[in-house]
């Protein structure tokens, strides 16, 4: 049981049917950090995002301008 795990870029490119240039752009857009862990998919050790973010990223700024 590997708790925080989540999907490599290459398999959320499959999941979502989106390149990975834009998986990777989408992922740092809404502030998905990567990890290194295994990936829940192809089991391959590299850095993985969680594909459902359920907490609410801390300092957010609000930029208006
Ligand atoms: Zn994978």
């Amino acid at each position: 049981m590997s708790a925080g795990s989540g999907y490599c870029v290459d398999c959320l490119s499959q999941m979502y049917g989106e390149p990975v240039k834009a998986i990777s752009g989408y992922l740092s857009e809404v502030g998905i950090v990567g990890h290194q862990a295994e990936c829940r998919n192809c089991r391959a050790r590299k850095e993985t995002f969680k594909a459902s973010p359920s907490s609410e990223p801390e300092g957010r700024n609000a930029e208006f301008g």
